[in-house]
């Protein structure tokens, strides 16, 4: 086992610090999870963002059991599916999702997505605050909220979410929300943070010449973004050798100049679902 891979840690609204970059496993099979997560903890990763609807979680709770890395120094975050919202259902989706990791609580427990087709959100906001108290969850926060959902759950609890998870990368900067919920102290955490690979990073203006002048890849220039602004972030990808790459991005600092070239690069581009309009 190797040492930590050096990532800053950041401070939520409630105290609790967590690891600025991760690895997420959106779209790891079910039977490569274990392998994959286990080469991320070796590598030195010490934060998984996975959900109950990846399907995984059984083989991260492997991955983690066999690392013999002490619960604390990691950081897990999993997320309650749609169909699970609402305040009867939503503490028996955790403990499944406990159940299925084998652990004891997670780290950070999101509402996954608003999900306007059930028109739960704020039931199931008030229940993970609840859940919070049990220390199953030591942190909750959302995921896909707009301005809105935000404004729903604000005004229903005395508690604010220490983080939205939002699809973020360079051609989505997603800067009014973040203005948004910065009121209240709420970490952004971008998914997507590479596109998706959706699209070429190396067609945004100047993104190439940054990469270049660095001696990075592009990808290590887009996580290295993310971390300059602040942002949470955790690379999805099944490769050891990426794995590595992604982690390596400590040792140069994106200019003002250059973080300003990647800023104007912003298109509105979505590569995934916009919350308003899921049926899922
Ligand atoms: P990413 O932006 O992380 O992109 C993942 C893709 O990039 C994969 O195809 C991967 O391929 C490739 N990739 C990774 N590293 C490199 C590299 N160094 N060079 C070239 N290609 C690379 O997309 P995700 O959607 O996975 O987002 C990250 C995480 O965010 C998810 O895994 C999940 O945890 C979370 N998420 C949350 C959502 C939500 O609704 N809350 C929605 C979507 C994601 P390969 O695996 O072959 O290396």
């Amino acid at each position: 086992m190797t040492d930590a891979i050096p990532t800053p840690h950041l401070t939520l609204s409630d105290g609790h610090s967590i690891p600025q970059l991760g690895l997420g496993v959106f779209l790891v099979e079910p039977d490569e999870a274990e392998r994959i997560v286990s080469d991320a903890l070796e590598v030195g990763y010490r934060h998984i963002d996975t959900a109950r609807v990846y399907k995984n979680e059984e083989g991260v709770g492997r991955a983690i059991a066999k690392s013999g890395i002490p619960r604390e120094e990691l950081f897990i975050t999993t997320k309650l599916w749609n169909s699970d919202q609402g305040a009867d259902t939503t503490p028996a989706a955790l403990d499944a999702s406990l159940e299925r990791l084998g652990l004891d609580y997670v780290d950070l427990y999101l509402i996954h997505w608003p999900a306007p087709k059930y028109g739960k959100h704020v039931e199931t906001w008030q229940s993970m605050v609840e859940l919070r108290e049990t220390g199953k969850a030591r942190s909750v926060g959302v995921s896909n909220f707009l301005e809105q959902h935000l404004d729903d759950i604000v005004a229903a609890s005395d508690v604010s979410p220490v983080v939205n998870q939002i699809e973020l990368h360079p051609a989505l900067q997603q800067r009014a929300l973040r203005a948004h919920q910065a009121q209240w102290g709420i970490h952004t955490e971008s998914w997507g943070p590479l596109g998706q690979g959706k699209y070429d990073l190396a067609e945004l203006p100047g993104f190439a010449a940054i990469a270049e002048a660095h001696g990075k890849s592009l990808q290590q220039v887009a996580i290295r973004w993310h971390l300059q602004e602040g942002l949470i972030v955790f690379p999805k990808t099944n490769r050891r050798e990426r794995m590595v790459e992604n982690a390596d991005v400590f040792d140069f600092e994106l200019s003002a100049e250059q973080m300003a070239t990647i800023a104007s690069a912003d298109q509105g581009l979505r590569v995934g679902a916009h919350p308003d309009n899921t049926d899922f």
